[in-house]
């Protein structure tokens, strides 16, 4: 099955992707880890991305279609593949179609920009293993420290209110339109993502995916 998770940063396209991936068995494709991966391995695009990148410039549709076009080529997306955060834009789509690739269904979470808000502000990371903390739904043990490393937790830019708006609006301007775009193809479905219990959330899509 080829899909797209939709949503905002923040509605938990990432962690419903690794609970839907195990389920169908295929992987996750995340276009921050797939432009990273290009970048360290120095495959042509990753040189052309590198560049980009190191000269403090968003990649370009046409760098992101053509590192998402080398990905979905290798053995492990013979069964398919979860795109998270590609498409993330109308020409995108059109790239992806005029690639000739069939996307089977496109799954819209939907979560409010207050939730979203709420969720992102009150992120916190270990800068060593990486994962995330909540002070609202998922405390570390000792306040400020990682719960497996021990390091102290960081507050990402990333995820500061000024930041987070800033990606709900481009959000809004540049991936919302996809919603349309999809739902013209008969391939939208929409759940509602709302809730801190990701396996619960989860399911709602697993069952409107019928999987
Ligand atoms: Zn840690």
């Amino acid at each position: 099955m080829k899909l797209i998770l939709l949503g905002a940063p923040g509605a938990g396209k990432g962690s419903q992707g690794e609970i839907i991936s195990k389920r169908l068995n295929v992987p996750i494709i995340s276009t921050g880890n797939i432009i990273r991966e290009a970048i360290r391995n120095e495959t042509e695009v990753g040189k052309k991305a590198k560049a980009i990148v190191e000269a403090g410039k968003l990649l370009d549709d046409a760098t992101v279609v053509a590192i998402v076009e080398e990905r979905i080529k290798a053995d492990d997306c013979k069964n398919g593949f979860i795109f998270d955060g590609f498409p993330r834009t109308i020409p995108q789509a059109e790239a992806l179609d005029k690639m000739g690739v069939n996307i089977d269904k496109v799954v819209n979470i939907e979560v409010t920009d207050e939730e979203i808000m709420e969720r992102l502000t009150n992120r916190r990371v270990c800068p060593k293993c990486g994962i995330p903390f909540h002070l609202i739904n998922r405390r570390p043990k000792v306040e400020g420290i990682c719960d497996a490393c021990g390091a102290e937790l960081i507050h990402r830019a990333d995820d500061s209110a000024e930041t987070v708006k800033d990606r709900l609006d481009a959000y809004h301007a540049q991936t919302e339109p996809l919603i349309d775009y999809y739902k013209a193809q008969g391939k939208l479905l929409s759940t509602n993502g709302s809730g801190s219990d990701i396996p619960v959330v989860t399911q709602r899509t697993l069952d409107a995916l019928g999987i």
